[in-house]
C-alpha cells in the first residue's frame, strides 16, 4: 500500500518524515486529525524491523489519540512520533535533532513522553522546541501523570460497577490488579483500598508487589493466574492485547475496567466477544484519559489542580454514556466510544465552518 493510501484508510492529515545522518535519527510523525485542536501525542522509542512497520504504528497510535482526546472533551488533535532506534543510541544529538522536527510543524503536533522516551529525553526535546508536554513539576509542567490515570480509572472502575453489579460502593467487591507494583497500578491499589475493595494483585516485580500486601492487604497470585481469579472486576495496569481468545476464556469477571493501553489483541472481535460473555468492557482509552488530560492543562497554560481533578472525574459520567450507546444501538463498548468520539469531532467541525472575518 502506498503512504497516502495508507493515510486516506484512516483520514490522516499529514505524515513527515526526518532524517538526521549527523545525529542518527530517523524519525515519522504523523498527524491524524487536528479539528479540535494541536495534536499532541508521545514519542515512542522502538527498534523497527522495517520502515513500513514503524510507518503503520505511528498511523495507529495517532489516529487513537484523536480518538482519545475527542472522548475526553480536550481541544486537542490526535497525533504521534515515532523514532526508529534501539533505545541504546539515545542521544542529546538524537533527541535535539528530534526536537528540530517538532519545532518545524510549527505547532501542528506537540510532542511527550512514550516508551523508550523519559523525562530526561524530553528535557532535551525542549532545548529546541517548546511545543512539548508532560514536563517535571521542577519547570512548570505537570509532572508524573500517573496519579491522574488511577484518579479517572477508579471513576470508571466506579461507574462499571454500577452499571453491571447495580452497586453505589465497591465495599465488596473484589478487584484484580495486573501490573499492581507499576506507577499507576499502586496509586490505583491505594484508591481501591481507601474505598474498601478487596485486592488481588499480579506484577513481575516481586519486591514492588510485596509492598501493596502489606500496605493494602491484598492477595498475591502469579502472572498468568490472574486471568482466572474470582473477583468482579479486573483492571489491566500492565501489559496491552491480554484480552485474547485465551483469556476471555477463563474470566470470571463481571467488568474489565483498566488503564493499561491497547487491551484488546483485537478490539472489534474481542470487543464483540467480551459483550456475547457479558462482560462489561470500559474502552482504554476512554478510562485511561487521566493522562493526557494532565498533559492538556500544561499546554493551554491553565495547570490548576481543581480544574484537572473535576476533568479527569468526569471520565464517570464519559462511560455512563459510552455504556447509554452501547445499550440504544446495541453495539460492543468499543464501537460506541469510537461513535462518542468521533460524533464531537464532527460537531465541533460544523460549529467552525463559519468564517469570522
Ligand atoms: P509501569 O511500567 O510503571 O508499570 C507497569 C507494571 O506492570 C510494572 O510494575 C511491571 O513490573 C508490571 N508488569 C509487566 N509485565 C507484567 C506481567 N506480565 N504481569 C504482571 N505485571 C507485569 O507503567 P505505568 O506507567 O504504570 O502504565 C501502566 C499501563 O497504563 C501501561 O499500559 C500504560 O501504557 C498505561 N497508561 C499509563 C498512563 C500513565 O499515566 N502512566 C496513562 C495512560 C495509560
Amino acid at each position: 500500500m502506498s503512504i497516502l493510501a495508507a493515510m486516506a484508510e484512516h483520514e490522516h492529515e499529514q505524515v513527515v518524515f526526518w532524517s538526521d545522518k549527523a545525529a542518527e535519527l530517523k524519525a515519522i510523525i504523523a498527524i491524524h486529525d487536528t479539528t479540535l485542536g494541536p495534536a499532541l501525542g508521545g514519542v515512542r522509542m522502538w527498534p523497527y524491523a522495517s520502515e513500513t512497520e514503524a510507518l503503520f504504528d505511528v498511523l495507529r497510535l495517532s489516529a487513537g489519540m484523536t480518538y482519545k482526546s475527542a472522548a475526553a472533551g480536550l481541544n486537542l488533535g490526535g497525533g504521534k512520533a515515532v523514532i526508529i532506534a534501539d533505545p541504546s543510541m539515545k542521544s542529546e544529538a538524537l533527541y535535539r535533532s528530534f526536537g528540530r522536527f517538532v519545532e518545524s510543524l510549527g505547532g501542528r503536533y506537540i510532542t511527550a513522553e512514550d516508551v523508550n522516551t523519559s523525562m530526561d529525553d524530553i528535557m532535551q526535546i525542549r532545548e529546541e522546541t517548546n511545543y512539548v508536554a508532560g514536563l517535571p513539576e521542577s519547570v512548570g509542567g505537570g509532572g508524573d501523570p500517573s496519579p491522574f490515570t488511577a484518579l479517572g480509572a477508579l471513576e470508571g472502575i466506579k461507574i462499571s460497577v454500577l452499571k453491571k453489579l447495580g452497586l453505589k460502593s465497591l465495599r465488596d467487591i473484589t478487584v484484580a490488579v495486573q501490573g499492581a507494583a507499576g506507577h499507576v497500578g499502586t496509586h490505583l491499589c491505594e484508591l481501591l483500598h481507601q474505598e474498601g475493595a478487596q485486592l488481588i494483585v499480579s506484577d513481575m516485580n516481586e519486591n514492588g508487589v510485596a509492598k501493596i500486601v502489606e500496605q493494602f492487604g491484598a492477595t498475591v497470585v502469579g502472572l498468568d493466574e490472574i486471568y482466572s481469579v474470582d473477583a468482579q472486576v479486573f483492571a489491566p495496569c500492565a501489559l496491552g492485547a491480554i484480552v485474547n481468545d485465551q483469556t476471555i476464556a477463563q474470566f470470571k469477571f463481571s467488568v474489565i475496567a483498566g488503564p493499561a493501553n491497547n487491551q484488546l489483541l483485537d478490539e472489534s472481535r474481542h470487543g464483540a466477544l467480551l459483550r456475547e460473555r457479558n462482560i462489561l468492557y470500559a474502552p482504554d482509552y476512554i478510562i485511561n484519559a487521566g493522562g493526557v488530560i494532565n498533559c492538556y492543562y500544561e499546554v493551554v497554560n491553565e495547570y490548576v489542580r481543581e480544574s484537572i481533578v473535576k476533568k479527569v472525574k468526569g471520565i464517570y459520567s464519559t462511560l455512563e454514556k459510552i455504556y447509554d450507546i452501547a445499550d440504544e444501538q446495541n453495539v460492543a463498548t468499543p464501537v460506541a466510544a469510537r461513535h462518542f468520539a468521533e460524533q464531537r469531532i464532527a460537531i465541533i467541525s460544523k460549529v467552525r465552518r463559519h468564517y469570522l472575518g
